[in-house]
């Protein structure tokens, strides 16, 4: 098996599954390997108990690049044709009050802002602005979460004019956006919200979206930023969900990769890595296979720390 793979993946996770797809599409032939008899890692929909399918860990796709992954150009993987489905949450968010009252943050501006009216017409005014200011910066943060980072010390032009485009697009914030840019990344979540609203409903329900996902609280540093990346896709807090379950996430992953020749083995747990000159080895159990040797090794200590 020498040389059989220019690539190992340890792990059908998202990760891996995308890594995957993204390189067998390159040209490049790749071997999965996953312990589980299961792909999708964290996010797999599973059935525990008999008729019933769970999505066991992940539930939405708020945190990954869908537009990316779903994009047509032949760079990107279009994982609607492997029978990916996306369901856009309308509303977005639902704030409910004991006595049966409630915000409701719809896509539709309009349908917003009846429904702030309702408790403050100083925030139904402030809606639509609030709106397209953060989505603005949140487009800028999505541009900054595309970009492979830059290797720090050793720069080369395709690095350069990376950054040279986000620099670009930084500047064309102007300068009111700018500076709220750069303010508003390490900035707590409720500071952003009472510079701009008065409702503590509406700042509750908005509040939420900058502490999701993580151990922090509104006033939390860098909840701000969290905030900004839930208000991606022209929308504020936004939740994606996966038609089927998450899992189909990674079913229409696996598909992409093994279209483009990529092969997946489950039950197939990596005990050992080994690397010697010629190539690199990933152990199942005591039974080696090979790939080519890393052109750049990205934990140069680890497989030196296992000569072979
Ligand atoms: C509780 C929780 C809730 C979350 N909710 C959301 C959410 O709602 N929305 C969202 O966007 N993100 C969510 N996330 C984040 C998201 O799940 C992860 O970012 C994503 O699934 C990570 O994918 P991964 O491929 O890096 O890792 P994993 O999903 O962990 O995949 C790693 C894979 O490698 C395999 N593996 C490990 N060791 C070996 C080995 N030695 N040999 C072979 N295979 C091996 C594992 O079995 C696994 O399948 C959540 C995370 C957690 C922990």
């Amino acid at each position: 098996m020498n040389n059989a793979y220019d690539t190992l993946i340890i792990g059908a996770g998202l990760n891996g599954l995308t890594t995957a797809a993204y390189l067998a599409k390159a040209g490049q032939r790749v071997l999965i390997l996953e312990q589980r008899d299961v792909i999708g890692g964290a996010a797999a929909t599973e059935e525990i108990f008999p008729g019933f399918k769970f999505d066991t860990v992940t539930h939405n796709v708020v945190g990954l690049p869908m537009q990316v992954a779903l994009n047509t150009t032949p760079r990107e993987l279009n994982l609607a044709q492997y029978g990916l489905q996306l369901i856009d949450a309308d509303p977005n968010i639902y704030a409910p009050l004991p006595d049966g009252e409630g915000i409701t943050l719809w896509r539709d501006d309009d349908k917003t802002v009846e429904s702030l009216r309702r408790f403050s017409p100083h925030d139904a005014a402030r809606w639509v602005p609030f709106k397209t200011r953060v989505t603005k910066l949140a487009a800028v943060l999505a541009k900054l979460h595309a970009i492979t980072p830059p290797r720090v010390g050793d720069l080369d032009a395709a690095q350069l004019w990376t950054l040279g485009s986000l620099g670009l697009k930084l500047r064309g914030l102007g300068k009111r956006d700018l500076p709220a840019f750069l303010r508003a990344l390490a900035m707590p979540v409720q500071d952003l919200l009472d510079d701009e609203f008065e409702n503590d409903l509406l700042k509750g329900a908005l509040g939420s979206v900058g502490v999701r996902g993580i151990r922090l609280g509104p006033r939390g540093t860098g909840t701000a930023y969290n905030f900004l990346r839930g208000c991606t896709n022209n929308a504020v807090g936004a939740t994606i969900y996966v038609r089927g379950g998450v899992g189909n996430l990674a079913n229409a992953l696996a598909q992409c990769a093994q279209a483009h020749g990529a092969t997946i083995r489950t039950n197939a747990p990596v005990v050992h890595i080994q690397a010697r000159k010629q190539n690199v080895g990933a152990h199942l159990y005591g039974r080696p296979l090979y790939g080519r040797p890393p052109r750049r090794a990205w934990f140069p200590q680890l497989t030196r720390a296992a000569p072979f």
